[in-house]
């Protein structure tokens, strides 16, 4: 038995439900530099999945690495008190925001931003219900998953929490709205119907992702979420978007929401916020939205023992200003081009390509499956990938969308590369 196959089989022997580790290959990484990892038997990978979507700024970055060093040496290591990161973060992200999001709230994870969130949305007197979309990623504690649009997520762990509403989001193509209809229309519209049986005022918050990541890159139309925005307003509802993914410059603005006018009232951040280095997620409050703030019906304590820790303020404080200095928004937004447009000429007249989409650096490839098990099929593509030296994923969602979301330094040579694989690899498919 060598080493590897060891490590794998003592990780499986101890380890429950760890990313990865049940896959027939797993991968065992043992280091990483700028968009490449190195597996432990050598192979040098491209990576085109920035580690679930979480390193913006790429491996081994060396101001990433000196500031934490530095935040080593200064040895506050719990959030217990004030401490300069966080101060810091929170000012930095407020004119991230250019002033429209004037509070923060931070967490360790993604699921537990969201559960933040929609706990303080909730605080509003008679407020309890949750209208969320069908192929959403929320998270996996329980208020996020009671949220969860991806049904496979939440079976086995039901009943959920009461109050959670489903509803489609606006989806060309997957048979949820009549075809040639103006899905924007008919999805505010569902919206509306399911908002005045729950009965509006009972409803503290929607929840919605800008982009559908996880989901399959289903990317609602700008008037979509403008449209979220009025109907929040009209009813006093508290409008939520999870940018867990789609922030901190994935998709060639800071937040995604900045493309579509639309600001929301709370706005859930993870992954890239610390570019992966360590555990950190925030969720920022319009003034009026702020649970806590002075005026506020009630004061309640939310808190978890490392959110905001000094590591992580350090982390993603550094996140910001590799992405200022080296101008990676941008970046993502002219490599995100070249990325949509070479796949969509390499792939064009494939019998399997559905369409690809996307914004920025987050863009999702959907295949027609030919009757056989869509994601079956997407897996044999993600393995054809990583035998040619790729590392994408797949899709949570149901259908077959290779999804796509590398470290925002990636290269116009990593795109052509990437985009060279990808099209060998749909071709193993007949
Ligand atoms: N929201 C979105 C959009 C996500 O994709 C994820 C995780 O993939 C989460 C929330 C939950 O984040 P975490 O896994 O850090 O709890």
């Amino acid at each position: 038995m060598t080493a590897l196959d060891d490590l794998v089989g003592r990780e499986r022997a101890h380890t429950v439900q760890a990313y990865g580790s049940r896959e027939d290959d797993p991968l065992v990484l043992v280091d990483a530099d700028g968009v490449e990892v190195t597996t432990a038997d050598g192979r040098r990978l491209l990576d085109f999945s920035a580690q679930t979507a979480s390193c913006a700024i790429g491996y081994r970055h060396p101001v990433m690495l000196e500031r934490l060093r530095h935040q080593l040496d200064v040895a506050v290591t719990s959030p217990a008190h004030i401490h300069r990161g966080r101060v810091d973060l929170s000012e930095r992200l407020w004119a991230e925001t250019r002033g429209e999001l004037t509070r923060c709230w931070f967490g360790v994870t993604g699921s537990d931003a969201i559960e933040a969130a929609l706990m303080f949305a909730r605080l509003r007197p008679g407020r309890w219900k949750v209208v969320s979309h069908y192929n959403g990623y929320h998270g996996s504690t329980l208020g996020a998953l009671s949220a969860h649009g991806i049904g496979r997520m939440r079976h086995g762990f039901e009943p959920l929490l009461p109050g959670f509403v489903r509803v489609q989001p606006p989806d060309v193509g997957h048979g949820h709205f009549p075809a040639g209809c103006d899905v924007t229309v008919a999805a505010l519209a569902q919206l509306r119907h399911v908002l005045l049986d729950e009965d509006p005022e009972q409803v503290a918050a929607v929840l919605v992702e800008p982009i559908f990541a996880g989901g399959g890159v289903i990317v609602p139309p700008d008037a979509y979420l403008r449209g979220l925005r009025s109907l929040c307003d009209e009813f006093g509802i508290l409008l939520v978007f999870d940018e867990v993914v789609t922030g901190i410059g994935r998709t060639g603005k800071m937040f995604a929401y900045q493309h579509s006018g639309a600001v929301p009232d709370l706005l859930v951040l993870g992954k890239g916020l610390t570019s992966g280095y360590q555990a950190l997620s925030a969720v920022l409050l319009r003034e009026w939205a702020d649970p806590f703030g002075p005026g506020a019906p009630t004061r309640p304590l939310h808190l978890h023992t490392q959110a905001g820790s000094p590591m992580g303020c350090a982390a993603a404080l550094a996140t910001l200003d590799v992405l200022a200095e080296e101008r990676l928004v941008e970046n993502a937004a002219a490599r995100g081009g070249e990325l949509l447009a070479g796949l969509e000429s390499h792939l064009r007249g494939s019998p399997r390509l559905v369409e690809v989409r996307g914004r920025g650096l987050l863009v999702g490839i959907e295949l027609d499956p030919h009757g056989a098990d869509a994601k079956a099929v997407e897996q044999r593509v993600v393995r054809a990938c990583r035998d040619r030296g790729l590392i994408v994923y797949g899709s949570s969602g149901p259908y077959a969308v290779v999804v796509l979301h590398p470290p925002l330094s990636v290269t116009s040579d990593h795109v052509a590369a990437a985009v060279d694989v990808i099209a060998a690899a749909i071709d193993t498919l007949d």
